[in-house]
Order: C-alpha cells, then sequence, then structure tokens
C-alpha cells in the first residue's frame, strides 16, 4: 500500500471542523481591520527565495523543496508567503494608486525539516501582512490582531515576545558589539553558526544548539545600541501594547536574522506544544520591497502556524463536526424513493440530512442514526406510507409524533430548522 510522504499529512474529516472555525474566527477578524483576501501560486522561481529569506539561512540552505521542471526552470515550492507577496505586490503594481494595502492568505508551507510533533514538511500558515505604512501603530496593531485572535479563539497560556533589530543605520554598531562576544567563543559554536558568523551574527542568537546558546548568554541587546528613531518607534509599540492590557515580554534574543528585516520583531510562544513554542512570527520588513525590484515601501506581517494552533485549541477546546439534524429511516424501496426525494429538498433548503440508501432493517438504520448522532429520525415504513404518515422521533427525549406526509419537507423545515 502506498503512504503518505514523511511529514506529509492528511487532515481528516473528524479534524477539519477546527480548522473551519479558525479560519472563519481569523477571517472575520482580519476583514474588519481591513485585510483582503490573497491568493497566491504554491510554488516560484527558487531565486525569489534564496533572493528574500537569504542564502544562509537553514531554510534556503537545507530545506527547501527545489527541482527543476522539465523545462529547465528552477521551482521550488514555497517556505512560506512572504516573498511571493512581496513579488505579486510588485509585479501587479498595487503600490501605484494605492502604496497601503492590506493582504491575508492561507495555504500550505513546505520545508524539508526533521518532522515531529508540531513540525511538519507540508505545513499550513495564516499570513497578514501590510504594505505603504512606516508609523509604529500598525506594528501594535499587528500584535494586538494575533492576541484578538487567540482570545476570542479561547486559546490559553500564550505569551507575545517582542524585540526590535533596528535599522539598516543602527544594526552594523550592535553586530560589531556581537561579533567581538562570538569572536572569543568561537569553539562553542556549532559548525553552522560558526560558518555563518562572518556573513550573518544576529543567526547565531537564533540557534537551539546548546553551545550557541551558552555562548551568546552574556551577548548585548539589540534595544540598546538602536538610534533615536528606531527607539522612539519601538517605545510606542510598547506604549500602544500596554495601553491596551496586551501582555508582552521584551525578548532580545528574538531576531529574524536577514537584513531585510527591521525595528520590530515578534513572536507568539506557547508551552503547549513542548520543543515547537513558537505558533506565530513576523516583523517589519522595510527594506524587502526595494530588495526585490519594488520601489522603497515598508511592510510588515506575521505567520501563524496553523497546524499548531489546532493542536492547542485541540488540547483545550470541543470543537467538533456537526452532526445530521435528520436522519430518515425508510424502509422498503418505495419509501426509500420518496426519502430519496424529501433529502434533496430539505439539503438545498439548509438541513443536515442524511439517509440509509441500502435495504436495511429497521434495528439497523436507528444504529446507524445513533451512531451519526442525528438530533431527530423520521421513520417511513410501508405501513406508514399507506397511512400517509411518518414517524418524526427525538433522539435525546425518545418522544415521537406522527406527521403527515402532505406538505412534509415545510412541517420538517419548521420544526427543525431553527
Ligand atoms: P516562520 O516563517 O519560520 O517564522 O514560521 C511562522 C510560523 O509557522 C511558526 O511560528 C510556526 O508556528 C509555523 N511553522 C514553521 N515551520 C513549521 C513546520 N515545519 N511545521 C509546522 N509549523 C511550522
Amino acid at each position: 500500500m502506498i503512504q503518505l510522504i514523511r511529514g506529509f499529512k492528511d487532515i481528516l474529516p473528524g479534524e477539519t471542523a477546527l480548522w473551519q472555525h479558525i479560519e472563519k474566527t481569523a477571517t472575520a477578524l482580519f476583514s474588519a481591520f481591513g485585510f483582503g483576501e490573497i491568493r497566491l501560486p504554491i510554488m516560484e522561481k527558487t531565486e525569489l527565495f534564496a533572493r528574500s529569506i537569504g542564502e544562509d539561512t537553514d531554510i534556503v540552505e537545507k530545506e527547501m523543496y527545489t527541482f527543476t521542471d522539465r523545462g529547465g526552470d528552477q521551482l521550488t515550492l514555497r517556505p512560506e508567503a512572504t516573498a511571493s507577496l512581496v513579488r505579486s505586490y510588485i509585479q501587479h503594481k498595487m503600490y501605484a494608486d494605492e502604496p497601503v494595502r492590506r493582504f491575508y492568505t492561507i495555504g500550505p508551507m513546505f520545508r524539508r525539516e526533521r518532522p515531529q510533533k508540531g513540525r511538519y514538511r507540508q505545513f499550513y500558515q495564516i499570513n497578514v501582512e501590510a504594505f505603504g505604512i512606516e508609523g509604529p501603530f500598525i506594528d501594535a496593531q499587528m500584535i494586538y490582531m494575533l492576541h484578538t485572535l487567540f482570545e476570542q479563539l479561547g486559546v490559553h497560556g500564550t505569551q507575545a515576545h517582542v524585540n526590535s533589530l533596528g535599522c539598516p543605520e543602527c544594526r552594523p554598531k550592535f553586530r560589531d558589539a556581537l561579533l567581538a562576544l562570538l569572536d572569543g567563543a568561537e569553539d562553542q559554536l556549532c559548525s553552522d553558526c560558526r560558518r555563518r558568523k562572518a556573513r550573518n551574527p544576529l543567526r547565531v542568537l537564533d540557534c537551539k544548539v546548546p553551545g550557541c546558546r551558552q555562548a551568546v548568554k552574556g551577548a548585548p541587546a539589540i534595544v540598546d545600541y538602536l538610534c533615536d528613531d528606531c527607539r522612539q518607534h519601538f517605545e510606542v509599540v510598547k506604549q500602544v501594547l500596554t495601553r491596551n492590557d496586551i501582555p508582552f515580554v521584551l525578548d532580545k534574543r528574538l531576531v529574524r536574522g536577514l537584513d531585510y528585516y527591521t525595528r520590530t520583531t515578534f513572536e507568539i510562544q506557547t508551552t503547549a506544544l513542548g520543543a515547537q513554542s513558537a505558533v506565530a512570527g513576523g516583523g517589519r520588513y522595510d527594506g524587502l520591497v526595494k530588495a526585490l525590484g519594488g520601489p522603497a515601501t515598508p511592510g510588515i506581517g506575521f505567520a501563524i502556524g496553523f497546524d499548531r494552533l489546532v493542536e492547542i485549541l485541540a488540547q483545550q477546546s470541543d470543537i467538533q463536526a456537526p452532526n445530521p439534524q435528520l436522519y430518515i429511516a425508510a424502509l422498503g424501496d418505495k419509501a426509500r424513493e420518496m426519502a430519496f426525494q424529501w433529502t434533496l429538498a430539505l439539503a438545498k433548503g439548509g438541513l443536515h440530512v442524511d439517509m440509509e440508501h441500502a435495504n436495511k432493517s429497521l434495528k439497523a438504520q436507528m444504529k446507524r442514526a445513533n451512531r451519526l448522532k442525528a438530533a431527530h429520525v423520521l421513520i417511513v415504513g410501508e405501513d406508514e406510507l399507506a397511512a400517509g404518515k411518518g414517524v418524526l422521533r427525538d433522539m435525546a427525549t425518545k418522544e415521537q409524533i406522527d406527521l403527515s406526509i402532505d406538505n412534509i419537507i415545510e412541517t420538517l423545515q419548521q420544526r427543525l430548522l431553527a
């Protein structure tokens, strides 16, 4: 038997109710904040990711699903959505008439990481991005929206971590200070960090290898090196969060070690998923639109790990697929044919209805209705049909009433469609 690919998974019917609930809640919230949906391809030219995510990151170095197609093009299954969004923003010149654009997009991402709980090779993200807004309110709003979404979903035990990465003006000073520390701790670093240190020392702050964690214990904090503008920007972000009772911790180790990332970065962390603590992450990327060939345009966004959010909520809430409101137990060919006609009209009218299609005994059909947790069963046997009636049973109270089969659609709709 052919099994699915390692690190990929099926999201089964019993699980999708929770996915749909999250998606509905999230899209309603983001729409209220003026974000519109954008749908993007799951494959792009490899170069797009290499240039935006950065050559010396884990993702580009070892995790991308990259291949040459039959025409000889180098293509990659997207490992994240921001690069495609920026590509689309530039390609369609969305900046031309209205540079302020807000998007959300939901879909699968692909990274060839080592699979474990909360970490898959195909996983889903809910991405939210805003272009063209330079001031700090939008930064705070992003974290506010995340906080509100989690609150609306009833997710407990998460914490917002925030940091500022400064800008190309103030970051070099921090970089030098960090490099001085790393130079003295070279032999403690993992081989990746030793190699990356020269090009991108900020990445070492992010490394999970114990030796590297130890090496950066006494590392300076970027926030101590911010220029006046960056410090002011970050102050306002924190003020707005405080004013709105959004709890956060200042996390000096939180970095997005790419040149394009600037100023505010944030992550929502949880203790509910073991080692995979990040359920959402984001930040400002004021340099990215320009770096990918567009006009200088500030940008900020975040990605929620959809699979992780589902896993947390599955532990904390009880959202299940809806059960049929009505199950029709029909006995005999004639009754079954009639019942089938009724299901067409009832379902068209919005009632969740099911029936047995095979020739089964009443006992077997009642058993199935129970298994499906149907709220009501309409029993139509040969005798009932001859008498022009059916029997409606409320499965919770076990109460039964006779219903005339004249106008049965309207009667059932009136009784069962709240
Ligand atoms: P990133 O783009 O790495 O900041 O990821 C954003 C969010 O996506 C993370 O906070 C995770 O919740 C989620 N995520 C990242 N990688 C994976 C993965 N391999 N499997 C499941 N979720 C992931």
